[in-house]
């Protein structure tokens, strides 16, 4: 069943439900409301009837209105104008009438009237059959006499009020029904109609065109926001898959430039006997090719752990400037080697939790690069300090400035990016270098500092030197 038949049925469901209680409070309510006016009125008419009754010695007499009868030895008259429609009578207390103007006649009543010694309101029908509502009140008279009044009226009219009513429910309950379920439908294909037509365009779009769009134009509304949401999830999901495909593209191509080469060479090799010299050169090339692959290779599958959230971070405490001090050791022979001075500027202790691989890691890759960009006779200097100042955290300050040839202003923004290069040829044709040059370092970079909670900045002059800073806070969160 869909949603539509399901909502109609509902909401006609409901509507019949409150339709029912609204049609029997009515019913009850209006039969009270007039049973108690009947009720009212006949209190009225045998509290007159009551009034207008004199014993013995009263000498009021009118010629039509007036009845008197022998009760035992008392004398009793009763001055009473009855109004049009309305039955009466007066018993005496074993309930034989004393005056009975004989509307009861045959009369059949559901309880005996004799028995009675209070107020008695019940239902009978006159021998005529009419049916009527009967007020039976016993009144005594202080050493006079005591008996019993009976007034009663038909109650004809609110049975027909009662026929008509029930009539114009049974006729307007279900039109209502017939009507609000009609609307029902309509309303639930208009709301739901948005809901189908992202249903039939979410079908035609395939992994390979994301590029699609609902573009519904739809109010802000719940249905209107879904399709939004949609169409922004696939904007997502298209610059996901955008990154993921270049991510492949740019892997494989960067893999197979040095693959071809190291075939080419080792082919022209062996194209016939060379001198144990050549063989050795050609097997050096292979090495540093084979070094720079699996460089690359490292470098992918550690992107691919980090974008997967599977490199988790071991902290400990740790001095940085040992670690600094280690690795700017560590480089030293590359920067003489280039004729590129290298300094080191930091405190004694500074102490910082943080994970040393990674660390050692991101510290590497800046000053790799920073001494593999510079030229000879340029100077490479690394300073550290605290900052207390920054975010209101303290935080490890690492500047690593070189006076090398700078990075044009347009790449900066870019440099970040993954197989971004401001100079490929250079950057692939640099050896001696820890990384594969294949543009992977600094995003590795970036990624090393975030996940420490930090980040890095960048600032560079075209001929006068880059100078990278990391932030890092001294207390790395926990979680990463
Ligand atoms: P690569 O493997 O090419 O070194 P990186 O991600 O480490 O890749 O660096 C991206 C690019 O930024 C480099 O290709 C280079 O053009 C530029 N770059 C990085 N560090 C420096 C620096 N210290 N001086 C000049 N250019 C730099």
């Amino acid at each position: 069943m869909n949603i539509r038949l399901r909502l109609t049925l509902w909401y006609t469901a409901i509507l019949f439900f409150i339709l029912a209680i609204f049609s029997v409070a009515v019913y009850i309510g209006l039969t009270r409301s007039l049973l108690e006016s009947i009720d009212t009125h006949l209190q009225r008419e045998a509290g007159q009837v009551i009034g207008g009754i004199k014993f013995e010695g009263v000498d009021d007499h009118s010629e039509d209105e007036e009845h008197d009868k022998k009760s035992g030895e008392v004398e009793i008259e009763a001055e009473y104008i009855p109004e049009e429609g309305v039955f009466w009578r007066i018993l005496d207390a074993e309930g034989q009438p004393i005056i009975d103007p004989g509307y009861f006649d045959g009369a059949s009543f559901d309880s005996a009237p004799t028995k009675t010694d209070q107020v008695q309101v019940e239902y009978a029908t006159l021998a005529s059959g009419t049916a009527i509502r009967l007020y039976t009140v016993p009144f005594i008279f202080e050493r006079q006499g005591a008996g019993i009044v009976q007034v009663a009226e038909s109650y004809q009219h609110l049975q027909e009020v009662q026929r008509q009513l029930v009539f114009l429910l049974a006729l307007g309950v279900p039109f209502t029904l017939l009507a609000a379920s009609a609307g029902g439908w309509f309303l639930a294909a208009n709301a739901l109609a948005p809901i189908d037509r992202i249903t039939r365009t979410a079908q035609q779009i395939s992994a390979d065109d994301l590029h699609q769009r609902l573009n519904l134009k739809l109010p802000n509304d719940e249905v209107g926001r879904l399709a939004a949401t949609f169409d922004q999830m696939l904007a997502r999901l298209e610059d996901a898959f955008e990154r993921q495909k270049r991510f492949i593209a740019d892997a494989s191509h960067e893999m197979r430039t040095p693959l071809t080469i190291l075939k080419g060479d080792v082919e022209v090799t062996l194209n016939r006997p060379r001198s144990a010299e050549v063989y050795r050169e050609t097997l050096e090339m292979v090495n540093q090719t084979t070094d720079r692959l699996t460089a690359l290779v490292e470098e992918l599958f550690l992107l691919a752990r980090a974008d997967n959230n599977q490199y988790p971070l071991q902290l400990q405490d740790l001095n940085l400037a040992g670690l600094l001090t280690n690795e700017v050791a560590n480089l030293m022979p590359q920067a003489i080697k280039k004729n590129v001075a290298l300094n080191l500027d930091t405190p004694d202790v500074l102490p910082i939790k943080a994970d040393p691989a990674k660390l050692a890691r991101l510290f590497i890759n800046l000053i790799d690069n920073a001494i593999k960009y510079s030229n000879s006779g340029d100077a490479v200097t690394i300073t550290a300090t605290i900052q207390n100042s920054h975010a209101s955290v303290a935080h490890a300050c690492v500047t690593i400035a070189d006076t090398g040839p700078g990075i044009p202003h347009k790449h900066l923004p870019h440099i970040f990016d993954r197989f971004y290069r401001a100079d490929k040829a250079r950057s692939r044709n640099i050896e001696n270098t820890s990384g594969s040059g294949a543009g992977l370092g600094l995003s590795i970079v970036q990624w090393l500092a975030q996940v420490h909670g930090g980040h890095i900045e960048v600032n560079s002059q075209v001929g006068q030197g880059t100078t990278f800073t990391v932030w890092l806070p001294l207390e790395a969160p926990s979680k990463k």
